[in-house]
């Protein structure tokens, strides 16, 4: 199958490095902080609870705050394709990922003895959905007020038919050529998360992250404009 036409076009009208566009909402709801996070047409949402007491005291640390995460794709996501909604081996795989990333963002040493609760749903899914839940995630918990040494952002990016392809969407995905999802804190230029799926020819490897950290920029530049922004009403409600 061709994944870019000889206009250098894929199949979603997108350049080879081309990331889809970003929208993103903080719904309101009544909880610490939330946000919709939207990368072409996978959609997610985060919700955030914390910081809290922690609920199973045996696993209460006096030194940092305890980090959970729950990923779950609804049953509407994916049509037919979809498997489980949780608790399978993808979603649990997909949850410690995704605490781990965040974990490594948080200021976890400035609430010790309290729990911090991250849910993310996929409410529709074209690939990507863990890179879309750490972007949400990101947000969700700014609007939480959750101190952070970094934005987490993260992105994918693949190498179908000898192109390096930025952002896959399920198409790509899923016509089995290797792709990597990475995990970046743009402010102190690290990669936390690195995941591959398939096997990658040694001299391209870095080619694919260098491309997937692009993307994770490009969305870090979005995210602090959408925090901006959203700081700014929030003040002109508040009023002098
Ligand atoms: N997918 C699906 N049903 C499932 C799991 C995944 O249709 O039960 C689709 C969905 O579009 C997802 C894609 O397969 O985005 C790729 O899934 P993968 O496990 O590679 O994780 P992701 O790329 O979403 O982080």
């Amino acid at each position: 199958m061709e994944f870019v036409n000889p206009e250098g076009l894929r199949l979603d009208g997108r350049r080879p490095m081309e990331v889809c566009c970003f929208q993103s909402q903080f719904p309101p709801f009544r909880l610490s902080g939330s946000a919709v996070f939207e990368m072409g047409n996978t959609k997610v949402i985060a919700a955030v609870y914390g910081p809290r007491e922690v609920q199973n005291k045996s696993q209460l640390s006096n030194d940092q705050a305890l980090v959970r995460c729950e990923y779950t794709m609804a049953n509407f996501s994916t049509g037919d394709r979809k498997r489980k909604p949780k608790g399978d081996r993808r979603s649990t795989e997909i949850s410690l990922v995704i605490r781990q990333t965040m974990e490594a963002c948080i200021l976890t040493n400035l609430m010790p003895r309290s729990q911090i609760d991250i849910y993310v749903q996929v409410l529709q899914a074209d690939g990507g959905t863990r890179s879309a839940c750490i972007n949400a995630a990101t947000l969700a918990l700014a609007d939480a007020g959750i101190p952070m040494r970094d934005l987490v952002t993260s992105c994918s990016a693949g190498y179908l038919n000898s192109t390096p392809l930025l952002d896959l969407n399920y198409l790509e995905d899923s016509a089995g050529g290797p792709d990597v999802t990475v995990g970046f804190l743009p402010k102190l230029d690290k990669v936390t998360l690195l995941q591959m799926d398939a096997k990658l020819p040694v001299d391209i490897v870095e080619n694919v992250m260098q491309l997937a950290i692009e993307g994770c920029k490009a969305i870090a530049t979005y995210i602090r404009e959408v925090l901006l922004e959203n700081t700014k009403q929030l003040e002109y409600r508040r009023g002098p």
